[in-house]
């Protein structure tokens, strides 16, 4: 796929991409702005940094109340640009802590304080609000901008997304990829807060059978079309 889009027509409008982890949904996302020119915005890595913020604390994470203080505390910057990523807590970027297996085994326990999302949703409604963008998430379709020019539901076999997350981990306890998965998904999908689903009048792509760049002309397309529908009605 070529990597210069600079001549490629803008896409105005919302990309909502939601889904539960191993779908290709984050390479994706990046791919896709890049492609359509818009912002790019990772909402995991902001529940991420959150995590970061309450792990460093020290705080109690049985302890909602505990957590949400924390988190209202920090100042959470991530960056827009799909050519650089960066992710920020109170000025200093946490990128690689962000990723750390502790941050991911305690991130579904901060992502579904109800207190949390809601400061987080407000900041990501502000950033979405000032461009174009494409927005990847769990929530995006449903809660965050339910009005997106285009919805999409990405999945995938389980056993596919688990390879795709142990190849990006350098694990090799397939097993062990699928069990820690299986723990995330069931505990998003099953919060009472914003529980990860397929959103209202979105699109369901299986990604198991398809290549990263099929992904991306794929949803390319379905934005272009969505948008020249939107015009003509
Ligand atoms: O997408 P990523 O794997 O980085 O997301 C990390 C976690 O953040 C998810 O497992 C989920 O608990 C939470 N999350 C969320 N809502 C979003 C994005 C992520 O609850 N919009």
């Amino acid at each position: 796929m070529p990597t210069d889009f600079s001549e490629a027509p803008e896409f105005r409008g919302v990309v909502a991409l939601d889904g539960p982890s191993g779908t290709g949904k984050s390479t994706v996302a990046k791919l896709l702005a890049r492609r359509l020119r818009t912002q790019y915005l990772d909402t995991g890595a902001m529940y991420r940094a959150a995590t970061v913020a309450v792990l460093r604390a020290g705080v109690d994470l049985e302890d909602p109340v505990a957590v949400a203080t924390e988190v209202a505390a920090s100042r959470i910057d991530v960056g827009t640009d799909p050519w650089r990523r960066s992710i920020q807590l109170d000025g200093r970027d946490v990128e690689r802590e962000i990723r750390t297996a502790a941050t991911t085994a305690a991130v579904s326990a901060v992502s579904a304080v109800q207190a949390v999302r809601t400061q987080l949703v407000a900041q990501q409604r502000l950033i979405i609000g000032r461009a174009p963008t494409v927005a990847e998430g769990r929530d995006i379709g449903s809660v965050v901008w339910p009005d997106a020019e285009l919805k999409v539901y990405l999945t995938a076999r389980e056993e596919v997304r688990a390879r795709r997350r142990a190849g990006e981990l350098g694990d090799e306890d397939l097993n062990r990829v699928i069990q820690s998965l299986r723990r995330r998904d069931d505990f998003d999908s099953s919060r009472a807060a914003s529980p990860l689903r397929r959103p209202d009048g979105s699109t369901e792509v299986d990604t198991s059978e398809l290549t990263i760049d099929e992904v991306v002309e794929l949803l390319a397309s379905l934005a272009f079309q969505a948008v020249s529908t939107a015009d003509r009605a």
